[in-house]
């Protein structure tokens, strides 16, 4: 039996403290404002969005959004974003992706000002996150390390291999791996003996998109296995990990539901408190 990351209670911590921050921002007559875009109609996005209002909407944060028609042009979000980019009450700046297929996504993520960038997209917050000297981090594998934290896990001195290599999820969390001092492999689809690797591994993070692809065969008796997966399978919400067999021999595991998807909000909301300290001056 392995012990149960659980992902509602970490991210409720978070919460909590990040409540308090914005609380005590408050009496200091700073309120803290976060605008979220969304461009069309997609039914996930429009979740996430509505997710991420109602979280700020607990915390004290003042969610602005923004939902503007599939149509838009790239020329008329730029503008928007530039709008946001210089007004005061605005401190972070998230667009929901994916954008329809007429608007160029990285173009859009540059614009973006990269202290308003609380999804830590934008190159100049990707170098920093190569260096190590980052304020914000992508709000999933922020998560990770907070969870891991949470739980007294830690990755120094690790094998952590990571299958996935997007720039949202793979890759960072890859870096924050090695910022903690694990030893960091990054799996892909053209990666080779992809089982043998895994099964080295003392973290697994599983961020492939594939339902139940990490078999028990391919963990390490003892490992502490993440799954970030969000697949819908038979109508059911489920990760990447083979959960009911990976379970009983993990030392520790995140379930789906309720493992790293309440994090990435609770990490955003952390963004957008550090984006306000920040252009107040406070951190
Ligand atoms: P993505 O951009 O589609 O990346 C998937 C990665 O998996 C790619 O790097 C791909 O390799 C790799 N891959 C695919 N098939 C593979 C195989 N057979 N062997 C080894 N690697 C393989 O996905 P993503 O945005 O990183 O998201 C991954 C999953 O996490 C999705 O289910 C997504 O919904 C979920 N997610 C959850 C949260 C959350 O809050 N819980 C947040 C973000 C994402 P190549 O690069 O070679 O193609």
């Amino acid at each position: 039996m392995s012990k149960l990351i659980n992902g509602k209670e970490i991210s409720a911590a978070v919460k909590d403290r990040v409540a308090a921050e914005v609380a005590e921002l408050k009496n200091k007559g700073i309120s803290v404002g976060l605008a979220v875009i969304i461009v069309g109609e997609n039914p996930a996005s429009k979740i996430y969005v509505a997710n991420k209002k109602k979280a700020c909407e607990s915390l004290g944060i003042v969610s602005h959004e923004f939902a503007l028609p599939e149509e838009t042009t790239q020329e008329e979000l730029l503008k928007l974003i530039q709008t946001l980019n210089s007004e005061k009450s605005i401190n972070g700046i998230l667009c929901q992706l994916p954008l329809p297929r007429h608007i160029d996504e990285q173009s859009i993520i540059n614009a973006i000002a990269p202290e308003k960038d609380v999804d830590a997209f934008h190159p100049t917050n990707v170098g920093h996150i190569m260096i190590g000297d980052f304020d914000f981090v992508p709000c999933t594998p922020a998560g990770i390390i907070e969870m891991l934290d949470y739980m007294d896990i830690s990755p120094a001195g690790k094998n952590c291999v990571v299958i996935g290599r997007s720039n949202i999820v793979g890759k960072p969390m890859g870096m924050l791996l090695l910022h903690r001092n694990g030893t960091v492999t990054i799996c892909h689809s053209k990666t080779q003996n992809l089982k043998e690797i895994c099964r080295n591994a003392d973290i697994l993070v599983a961020a492939v998109g594939k339902a139940n692809f990490v078999t028990a065969d391919m963990v390490k008796p003892g490992a502490v296995v993440i799954d970030v997966g969000m697949n819908r399978l038979e109508g059911h919400l489920c990760g990447d990990v083979d959960f009911a067999a990976v379970e009983p021999i993990a030392s520790a595991i995140t379930p789906v539901p309720g493992g790293v998807g309440p994090m990435t909000i609770a990490m955003l909301m952390q963004n957008a408190l550090t984006a306000a300290k920040r252009q107040n001056g406070i951190l």
